[in-house]
């Protein structure tokens, strides 16, 4: 296809396509249906050698990958955390993919550079984040996490690990028991091995436990040691508990250890004056990420990943071949140095597009509603005699079981898998499940960019009805 008038006819159907899809969502099953394997038995064995038109490859889309889908953009959909998109968010991607520019130094795409530093300026300013933070966009917070650890690796080395590689095999990493499964990652890839990634306690909420961090990196030192990083937690995965930043940054400055900030999910919350308290300490932590790609209306990939030593940053990822050498050079921001790829996508595009149609107010009424919306799903199973909230909800997350009494521990975690299976291929609804203190857990989020108090309504009827026929 390389004439502009079939490109335009095919893209305008494709538009067609999209705002029925988005308008008519709730007619598909939330969690794709399909069985292992399903898909690659439809798709040929080897690639074709002849192009085909159009009109071929839309329909096997239509017919053979549409099955395959799982429509996180469904207001029903409340597993894991939200994947959001909107409207302005796709216009913008729209033309991220059309420009199809690689954003990797300022020379490159300079108004990508500046859109970038500008528009995560917005953000830290609307979010309460310090001012001597400054921004980057990364694809996930998995590689911010990473980056995290990488320059609190060479800050720790004074750069040698960078030049010479490890001496030394006595660098701590610390998290919560609670923590991502990204920080593990990170730091098996930065080289530290696993077996130095202490685990911290976390209290009855699930947060971290300051004493018991405390004790750990004074363990550590004692036996010659040399902590380097602390992950904390602002929103963890299974339960969205808030780590107590305050006392952890007080523990990291006097010791000199870097503190990384992982929001990825609840840091968009930030943007509500009444969840300030949650960065309460920021001001004394080295890095701070969040995934505008979760609950910020704007379509994956787009992680906000902000430093305070940007120095810091470029001196562990700088590497400076000739053909990247520029006049412009230290004049400007070239982002290829402050993470790991080399190319760059220019996303700040569909933030800019998202921030700018909604407005900062409008972002707020939304994730207001998405929380009001939690508040009264969490009211309505504290009312019920057959249901309980395993632990108190945070934002838009809450955390249940069916629990009609007089059902042993082990089968009421059986019971509740059931629940969840049945529930989820139903295609009605979509949810998944985390453990609390070994109970297994429903976990409902309430914050796919479109969804209303009636998609809540039909979810806890569903919910009710199904755990009454297997209970
Ligand atoms: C989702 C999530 C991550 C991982 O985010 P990616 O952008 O997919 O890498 C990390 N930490 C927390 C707390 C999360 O909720």
């Amino acid at each position: 296809m390389n004439d502009v008038n079939e490109f335009r006819k095919s893209a305008h159907q494709i538009v067609d396509w999209m705002a029925d899809y988005l308008d008519q969502i709730e007619k598909y099953p939330v969690k794709s249906q399909v069985k292992p394997g399903d898909i690659l038995a439809q798709l040929p064995s080897s690639a074709p050698s002849n192009g085909e038109k159009f009109e071929d490859i839309f329909k096997d889309f239509e017919e053979i990958i549409m099955p395959g889908i799982t429509h996180w953009q469904s207001p029903s959909f409340h597993a894991y955390f939200p994947g959001n998109s909107s409207f302005p968010s796709l216009l913008g991607e729209m033309l991220t993919s059309t420009l199809a520019a690689q954003c990797m130094i300022w020379e490159t795409s300079p108004s990508a550079a500046e859109l970038e530093e500008r528009v995560l300026d917005w953000l830290r300013d609307a979010m309460g984040i310090p001012a001597c933070f400054k921004g980057v966009i990364q694809d996930t917070a998995s590689t911010a996490t990473l980056s995290a650890i990488l320059t609190a690796r060479e800050m720790a080395s004074n750069y040698e690990i960078n030049n010479s590689g490890f001496s030394t095999n006595d660098y701590r990493i610390y998290c919560s028991e609670e923590t991502h499964s990204s920080v593990e990652k990170a730091v098996k890839i930065a080289g530290f091995g696993r077996a130095n990634l202490v685990k911290v306690k976390v209290d009855d909420q699930l947060r971290m436990d300051p004493n018991s961090l405390s004790k750990a990196i004074q363990e550590d030192l004692d036996a010659g040691k040399i902590p380097v990083c602390v992950v904390a937690t602002i929103g963890t995965t299974g339960t969205c508990a808030i780590d107590p930043l305050d006392e952890i940054a007080k523990i990291t400055s006097a010791n000199n250890v870097w503190l990384h900030v992982d929001a990825a999910f609840a840091g968009t919350a930030l943007l509500l004056e009444e969840y300030s308290w949650m960065i309460e300490g920021l001001e004394k932590a080295d890095s701070f990420v969040f995934n505008p790609h979760k609950w910020m209306l704007t379509n994956f990939d787009c992680t906000a990943y902000y430093v305070k030593d940007e120095e810091a940053l470029i001196r562990t990822f700088e590497v400076l071949p000739e053909y990247l050498k520029t006049k412009t050079r230290g004049l400007v921001n070239d982002y290829r140095d402050w993470g790991i790829p080399l190319g760059r996508r220019f996303r700040s595009l569909k933030l800019w597009f998202v921030i700018r149609s909604f407005g900062l107010e409008g972002i707020k009424d939304k994730l207001r509603g998405h929380i009001e919306l939690a508040r009264n799903f969490e009211s309505n199973i504290n009312a019920s005699t057959d249901f309980e909230v395993l632990i108190p909800r945070t934002l838009n997350l809450v955390c249940f079981r069916f629990n009609p009494g007089g059902i042993q521990e082990k089968q009421l975690n059986e019971l509740n898998h059931q629940l969840i299976e049945q529930l989820n291929a139903s295609g009605e609804v979509y949810l998944t499940h985390t453990k609390i203190n070994e109970k297994y857990a429903l976990r409902l989020v309430i914050g796919q960019t479109n969804v209303e108090s009636k998609h809540i309504e039909k979810a806890l009827l569903l919910i009710q009805k199904t755990a009454k026929s297997i209970g």
